[in-house]
């Protein structure tokens, strides 16, 4: 597939963005995660009158995607109609860097302003697989401390 620009990836996010629920907040937000192949995965917000069930953009592109058994994620785009561009929220961090630890991420608001960040830079000293498993963070930080 042949690998899309910036502009192609933040472009696939804005149209994914009409694909949003946002029955309640009216704050429509859209999502593309892009594969190890190129392949795009899309997500919109999705409400629900039982407020604490919507799910942001960010995971249901990415739950769609890893449902389809997508991997590698190298970039991400998030558009959202806002004054600034619109970081992904913390839950959606957290599942992202679970996934997509080294992808980088690009947001735009509708006035064409840009921020750049990789996953990582957006959730720092991160709760990660690996502290579930005593004998496996001994052997990482390890393997950190001689780098
Ligand atoms: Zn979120």
């Amino acid at each position: 597939m042949d690998p899309c620009s910036e502009d192609d990836l933040v472009a696939a996010a804005w149209a994914a963005r009409e694909g949003s629920l946002c029955t309640y907040s009216k704050f429509a937000v859209g999502a593309v995660l892009e594969d190890a192949t190129g392949k795009l995965w899309t997500g919109a917000n999705v409400e629900n009158a039982s407020y604490n069930l919507g799910l942001c953009a960010e995971r249901v592109a990415l739950y769609y995607a890893l449902t389809h058994g997508a991997s590698g994620f190298r970039r991400i785009a998030v558009v959202a109609d806002a004054a600034s561009p619109v970081p992904p929220c913390g839950a959606c961090r957290q599942a992202l860097l679970e996934f997509a630890p080294d992808a980088t991420l690009s947001l735009e608001n509708r006035a064409g302003e840009r921020q750049r960040y990789t996953v990582r830079e957006l959730l720092p000293h991160a709760f990660e697989a690996h502290h579930l498993n005593h004998d496996l963070n001994h052997d990482l930080n390890h393997d950190l401390n001689h780098d």
